[in-house]
């Protein structure tokens, strides 16, 4: 297998751009978030189990797998890690696949986005000190939101197409 790190440089463009339609076709969407079903977080405390996938158009003997977060943050950078970088989610969320909600960092500051996952949005006097700032996932938002306000629904016609007034 490739070095990670030279993963993205590897690919070409046409397998980057199949990789990503694939993972994007394995995702579904959960609050702003793409998340892949079977994706394991094993818990509190311990390492998440990072869903990987074959890269498509290479010969599967060649056993080139990626981690389907890390490939996407890789994309929505426009280049390889470097360093210690790793797959770094904005959301908080480990099953996430969505382009817009990755970005590579440091180990260091990917463990601290951690804390803006327990106190963002929940802790109303917290401030995410990071850049690009931490996304709150809008389940758990709506969820909090929920509970305090009740929903109102509106009803609107959209299928209304009466011309009284022409
Ligand atoms: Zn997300
Ligand atoms: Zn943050």
């Amino acid at each position: 297998m490739a070095d990670k790190h030279e993963l993205y440089t590897v690919l070409t463009a046409t397998q980057r751009a199949k990789l990503r339609a694939s993972i994007q076709g394995k995702a579904r969407t959960h609050g702003e978030c793409r998340v892949v079903p079977d994706a394991v977080h094993a818990g509190a405390g311990r390492r998440c189990i990072y869903k990987q996938t074959r890269v498509p158009g290479v010969p599967s003997e060649r056993n080139l797998k990626v981690y389907m977060h890390k490939f996407m943050a890789m994309e929505n950078m426009g280049r390889a890690p470097v360093g210690d970088e790793e797959g770094s989610h904005l959301c908080g969320n480990p099953a996430c696949v969505r382009l817009e909600h990755l970005v590579l960092e440091s180990g260091d500051v990917n463990k601290t986005r951690d804390c803006c996952r327990m106190f963002l949005g929940v802790h109303p006097l917290y401030i995410c000190p990071h850049d690009p700032v931490c996304i709150r996932p809008v389940s758990v938002a709506a969820a909090a939101a929920a509970a305090a306000s009740p929903v109102v629904l509106v009803s609107v016609d959209l299928t209304d197409d009466d011309d009284d007034f022409e």
